[in-house]
């Protein structure tokens, strides 16, 4: 006779269960995991089967019950002390109420003043690019924690910004510093987003390098009603896109394959090639030469309701020096006149084909971007607040501080671990895009 303590398939965020030993692996949202010793709670014998946790022998009501609680009580506690991120080997916290959601760039919601509200439900990264603004992967040097967002605290804080802004052409663009189709459940996600947006003829859009995309993943993303996918495409070279991608099983004909079923779908696809000079000049122009054949033979009509037209094929990006990014040695910096004077010598070379290809832009054009009331900025620059640290950073010397129900990146911090929990004096560095920048103030 076996009893069953814990059925782990009741938990929507606990995605697998293994036994290694005494040692009981849970997976969480697809991504992290946290180890419980078992031997330490249960001097009974037990097996897992089928998600369920057993124990053998007929085991009284009451007993089974404190059982189960303190075994979850100690799984709660793992995930609060930090999960460890598969993707990154990182340690990642489960971020939930009260832990507000704006005001850091690492997770949470990014209101720039405009109709686009950024939605960060994860950081982490399954490639490695040499050239990564946000020194993101496995192999990052200065990143030290990764944080993952509860999805009904991200709604309900995604509802408390729209109620500012008004819902009326909004557009919901999951992005981060990682990877953003690696949230768990990413689906769902999009599916709430959509249902609160296209109320006011909004859209749900998200970037991605393509990787983790699945056709069964596009077809779920399809039936959620996510408008459109940004695809970071950088070389077709099958050599020179994995060294771009710093990750030997990068595969680009996948990519492609991937690239060829959106087409099919009604997501719309931007293909989006970022410009190293003096790396992949070459590959550069023949990723914009793909995507202008890619939508002349295959082309997609999907109007966004926020412009009345149809997106852009191609959102062409030119690399840029980051202070905590990642710079590849034989790089020119070039400057954006530049830029654009290569992108209109290529628009010239396809109107002389006959052919209108628009690689100059403005984003309000493109993608109807327009200046929207914003989210109140409850600081003043050089101004000292009362916070409170409430997490380790996401680099190093660094800690979250939680003030005016805002987020406070607090940086230069020494032996940072010593303030978690602590009420400290902050003055405010920065409040650019409701981003708060801060340092201890004795
Ligand atoms: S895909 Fe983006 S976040 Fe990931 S390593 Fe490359 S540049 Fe960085």
């Amino acid at each position: 006779m076996k009893s069953t303590l814990i059925d782990f398939n009741q938990f929507k965020m606990i995605t697998h269960t293994k036994l290694k030993g005494d040692t009981l692996n849970i997976e969480i949202c697809k991504n992290y995991e946290v180890t419980i010793p078992l031997d330490r709670v249960l001097n009974y014998p037990y097996s897992l089967e089928d998600g369920k946790l057993l124990i053998e022998g007929e085991i009284p009501e009451y007993r089974l019950h404190s059982l189960k609680a303190g075994i979850l009580n100690l799984i709660s506690l793992s995930i609060s002390q930090g999960m460890r991120s598969k993707i990154t080997g990182r340690t990642t916290y489960y971020i939930s109420e009260p832990v507000p959601l704006l005001g850091h760039t690492a997770f949470g919601l990014i209101d720039r003043g405009t109709n686009i509200i950024q939605v960060r439900g994860l950081c982490g990264c399954n490639i490695n690019c040499p050239f990564c603004s946000v020194d993101e992967g496995r192999y990052s040097k200065t990143r030290k924690n990764d944080y993952y967002v509860d999805m009904d605290h991200l709604l309900k804080w995604y509802l408390k910004v729209v109620e500012v802004k008004g819902n009326r052409h909004l557009e919901a663009h999951l992005d981060g510093q990682g990877e953003p189709t690696l949230y768990h459940p990413l689906p769902d996600l999009v599916q709430q987003l959509h249902e609160i947006n296209s109320k006011g003829e909004g859209i749900v859009t998200i970037q991605t390098n393509g990787v983790s995309l699945t056709y069964k993943l596009i077809d779920e993303l399809e039936e959620a009603g996510l408008h459109r996918i940004n695809l970071s495409i950088n070389a077709l070279d099958e050599r020179m896109s994995r060294a771009l991608a710093g990750s030997r099983s990068y595969d680009i004909n996948r990519i492609l394959e991937i690239a060829e079923y959106i087409k099919n779908t009604k997501i719309h696809l931007l293909i989006a090639p970022l410009l190293l000079p003096g790396i992949n000049d070459q590959e550069f122009k023949k990723v914009i030469d793909y995507a202008v054949e890619l939508e002349r033979r295959n082309p997609q009509n999907i109007i966004n309701p926020i412009t009345g037209r149809k997106d852009p094929i191609l959102g062409v990006q030119l690399c840029q020096v980051y202070q905590f990014g990642r710079r590849m040695k034989n790089m020119k910096v070039w400057n954006f006149k530049k830029f654009y004077k290569l992108l209109r010598e290529y628009e010239l070379e396809y109107r002389k084909k006959g052919i209108d290809v628009q690689l100059i832009t403005p984003l309000s054009k493109a993608f109807g971007s327009h200046r929207r009331k914003r989210v109140p900025i409850p600081f003043k620059v050089n101004s000292k607040v009362k916070a409170k640290v409430i997490l380790d950073g996401r680099i190093k010397g660094e800690v979250i501080g939680c003030a005016r129900d805002r987020l406070i990146q607090i940086i230069n911090v020494e032996d940072p671990e010593r303030w978690i929990g602590k009420e400290v004096k902050v003055k405010i560095l920065s409040t650019r895009d409701g981003i708060f920048v801060g340092r201890l103030s004795h």
